[in-house]
């Protein structure tokens, strides 16, 4: 990622003492709590928050849920959400947090325990107006809808704006559990229309079925394309007619949350499906799945990042030489973060808007971004990626030299 930072900022002519400012997180917290498992034993957890910049706003962004959460993964990941409030000009800053735990193993009462345990860790840190968490990998409404009630608690009144992607009755916003695949859906379309393939039958091939990968999926098939491929952890599907993706997640919920047996699709292993000849390749799974090993074996004409960080920086010289147009994670997936913006703003003016409402500025505002990053890109001859640094770091650093006190 310093690659990628420097590239820009060195086009932007910034100074080292800025680039390195810019990029080294404002605060890093590491929080250790105990619960008692369910089992009656007590086990220690360790969390992170990492607050990386709130030169544009509170700070924004997801808690991971994972036994492989670290430090460096998630101080990156906050990054990115500087970068991707940025470049969709909502005003918010970037942050990330984690816990290590593995979710599949514990229950939902170790779970709200953990995640009031968390909050209770950090309820110095959260705050509507100072740092605002959402979902990501592991969490949901749940974790979100405990997240608040704890934070109230502390604080002796109802504080919804504190954090964003809660149920619906908790102050949710309609639309923000889709949010993220309808964000990479419209940014598809805009790429195929950009690299002038036709929409009706582009094939597709989407890596992961978590809600992402799902939500794509759906709204890339009921917009008419053909999505030929998906996968998940257990396994990966192909069917060159195309698969039925309403169908596959009914099979999907009847199946406890899995695609695997899925009869109408034959089973290939998972490298396959990135390396198949397509229009539009999804990674919607996790941090780099594409990089130098496998980048020259990639056929598909577009590259559209569901997930923060499937390319890895030595693969995007692959990807340019060999002109596949690759849409960065911190366009493609900034429809999540761009809804929970909404959500926090109908939890502030408490008021709610319809689900047409939130479609309609969700589109607005991700067209707006797309087309500001492909004129950058020919303006600077850089790839979308480097344009997208380019659009956020000037925001950023425009930001900084206005609030600077006298030091
Ligand atoms: N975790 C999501 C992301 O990586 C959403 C963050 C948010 O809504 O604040 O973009």
């Amino acid at each position: 990622m310093a690659d990628r930072f420097n590239e820009a900022a060195d086009l932007l002519g910034l100074s080292d003492s800025l680039k390195q400012k810019l990029q080294l997180p404002e605060k890093q917290i590491v929080v250790n709590f105990s619960i008692t498992l369910d089992n009656g034993q007590e086990k220690n957890f360790e969390g992170y928050r990492i607050i990386h910049s709130t030169l544009l706003g509170p700070s924004k962004g997801g808690i991971r849920y994972d036994s492989g959460v670290h430090l460096d993964e998630v101080k990156a990941l906050a990054a990115w959400m500087t970068w991707k409030s940025a470049v969709t000009g909502i005003p918010f800053g970037g942050a990330k947090g984690g816990i290590i735990c593995d979710p599949r193993t514990l229950s939902k009462t170790e779970l709200e325990k953990i995640t009031r345990a968390y909050t209770k860790a950090l309820s110095d840190t959260f705050g509507p107006q100072k740092d605002v968490p959402a979902p990501d990998m592991g969490t949901g409404p749940d974790e979100m809808g405990w997240l608040m009630d704890e934070f109230s608690l502390l604080h002796g009144k109802t504080i919804q704006a504190v954090v964003t992607g809660k149920h619906l009755n908790a102050g949710g916003s309609l639309g923000r559990v889709e949010a993220t695949g309808r964000g990479v859906s419209i940014i598809t379309l805009l790429a195929l229309k950009n690299r002038q393939v036709p929409i009706d039958g582009a094939t597709v091939a989407v890596q992961g079925f978590g809600n992402v990968g799902l939500h794509s999926a759906l709204f890339l098939y009921e917009q008419g394309l053909k999505i030929v491929a998906v996968s998940d952890v257990s396994v990966a599907l192909y069917n060159s007619e195309g698969i039925d993706i309403p169908e596959l997640i009914l099979y999907y919920n009847l199946n406890g949350k899995s695609i695997v047996g899925y009869p109408k699709a034959n089973v290939i292993p998972h490298e396959e499906l990135l390396l198949l000849p397509l229009d539009v390749l999804i990674p919607a799974a996790k941090e780099d799945v594409i990089t130098a090993r496998n980048a020259a074996s990639i056929n598909a004409k577009i590259i559209v990042e569901g997930a923060n960080g499937p390319t890895s920086s030595d693969a995007d010289a692959i990807l340019k030489q060999k002109e596949i147009l690759v849409v960065p994670d911190i366009l493609a997936n900034a429809g999540g973060v761009t809804v929970s913006y909404f959500e926090w703003l109908q939890n502030s003016l408490e008021k709610s808007w319809s689900v047409e409402l939130v479609n309609t500025r969700l589109q607005e505002i991700l067209e707006k971004a797309f087309t500001e990053v492909f004129a950058t890109a020919l303006q600077y001859q850089v790839t979308p990626r480097i344009a997208t640094y380019i659009i956020a770091i000037r925001k950023v650093a425009e930001a900084d030299s206005l609030r600077q006190g006298v030091k």
